[in-house]
């Protein structure tokens, strides 16, 4: 019998969850071993059954922006909650959290709360079908846009190929309309549009994808994802749920300087509990009910206490110097953790963008899904799970992107970089 709670909690899980967890990646299916289940958090750290501390690279995989637990969230929450925890009618907060999209996303004029990112990209891409009145959607593989039924299909291997299904359960009635390109192919959409140009209703690109490990797109292919979708009366949705207010204040389209007509937001506008958003110009969004004959509702929209953890969480990153202190540190992580591989003669290189950043046991960095995917999947894993041991907690899947809070301190970045200098030797 295993005396770790860990273990314990595991087997127990199993029984009654499928795989023992609410969400697959948390099963440490890719990586192999024991799921790590938390008791706490706070700041940069999480602590597991078995009282074993983490330096937290995920952040509940976004949302921990300003590190866990934040005094002020908490404080925010705890007074929301004591006024009642949901009301089924409009609140005045959820129209301070509105303006304040508004007012920090460059393209948004109106925006919808919903409560995952996954009803985000739904939503979105109904209202870009019932807007354009066409059927056909454009994605890239390796990005995910949560597990919407038109947006779980993965690229066949041709070009233009029309996808198939990844999960079971996905209508090919539905997938027929779904076309899958590669990420960073400017030649491939432009033969998408010359083919398909009056049937596609939009496309829907993570401009700085975070699903495929971190790939950053490249100006070029975003500029032609624009100039196509004006030219052909498509929609472009930025699917902003992980890179919005984490890769700068206004998301990628400040990064950028690219308009999407679309966007979804989630994770960090919540602060770690469910809000997330779509919007976009208003004559956009007064398509949708009850103002339009687009449909979309949620019970637990804009909630009382996950808006007043969104709403605290938005002021906090405005504060100045916020995300020169985030890129920074990301960049700290991935500048020491490259250097420390290099001394090793590890192949490995890691890249980073705003708070977010990509650890690639890879010559270069991949631009696309099928470089990403020729990364050393088994060297990751022993990697992984030898910094788990040091007390470094990163996704437990070989290409995820990974997060750093603004509790993330230089101390907490070179003490994580010490322990990948012992783990690489050992490699
Ligand atoms: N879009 C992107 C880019 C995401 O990263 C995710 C979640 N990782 C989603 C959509 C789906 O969000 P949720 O898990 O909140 O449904």
């Amino acid at each position: 019998m295993t005396t770790s709670k860990n273990d314990q909690l595991f087997e127990r899980a199993q029984k009654t969850t499928p795989g023992g967890v609410n969400s697959p990646v948390r099963a440490f299916r890719s990586v192999g071993g024991t799921p790590r289940f938390i008791t706490h958090a706070e700041g940069p750290y999480f602590w597991d059954a078995d009282g074993k501390r983490y330096i937290d690279y995920i952040g509940s995989w976004g949302p921990a922006i300003v590190g866990h637990a934040h005094p002020e969230v908490v404080k925010a929450v705890q007074d929301a909650a004591t006024r009642g925890l949901s009301f089924g009618a409009p609140t005045e907060a959820e129209i301070e959290m509105a303006e304040e999209i508004v007012k920090l996303v460059p393209t948004l004029e109106q925006v919808r709360l919903v409560s995952s990112g996954t009803e985000a990209t739904m939503s979105a891409l109904r209202l870009a079908r019932g807007a354009t009145g066409r059927d056909k959607i454009v994605k890239f593989e390796g990005c995910y846009h949560g597990h919407a039924d038109s947006l779980l299909v993965k690229a066949g291997s041709g070009l233009l190929t029309f996808g198939n299904p990844t999960s079971a359960g996905v209508p090919e009635d539905f997938v027929k309309h779904t076309l899958v390109l590669d990420y960073n192919n400017v030649a491939q959409i432009e033969e998408a549009f010359a083919n398909f140009g009056d049937q596609i209703a939009c496309v829907i690109v993570e401009p700085v994808a975070g699903n495929m490990n971190l790939i950053k797109g490249t100006r070029e292919f975003l500029q032609a994802l624009r100039d196509l979708c004006t030219k052909h009366g498509a929609l472009l949705i930025f699917d902003e749920v992980m890179c919005g207010f984490r890769v700068a204040l206004g998301g990628a389209q400040e990064l950028y300087g690219i308009k999407p007509d679309l966007t979804a937001l989630g994770k960090v506008i919540g602060g770690g509990l469910p809000v997330a958003a779509f919007g976009g110009s208003t004559a956009l969004m007064s398509k949708m009910s009850p103002v339009g004959a687009v449909y979309q509702a949620g019970t637990l929209s804009g909630n009382p206490v996950a808006v007043a953890a969104g709403m605290t969480t938005l002021k906090l990153i405005q504060q100045p110097g916020f995300y020169d202190k985030l890129a920074a540190s990301a960049k700290r992580l991935a500048d020491g953790l490259t250097a420390a591989a290099r001394d090793a003669g590890i192949p490995f290189c890691a890249d980073s963008v705003g708070g977010m950043f990509g650890l690639y046991f890879s010559e270069t960095p991949p631009n696309n899904y099928a470089e990403m995917m020729a990364g050393n999947r088994e060297r990751f894993n022993i990697f992984f799970h030898h910094m788990l041991d040091e007390g470094v907690y990163f996704a437990p899947a070989a290409f995820e992107a990974g997060f750093v809070s603004a509790q993330h301190s230089d101390e907490v970045i070179d003490e994580t970089i010490a322990a990948a200098r012992r783990v690489f030797a050992r490699l």
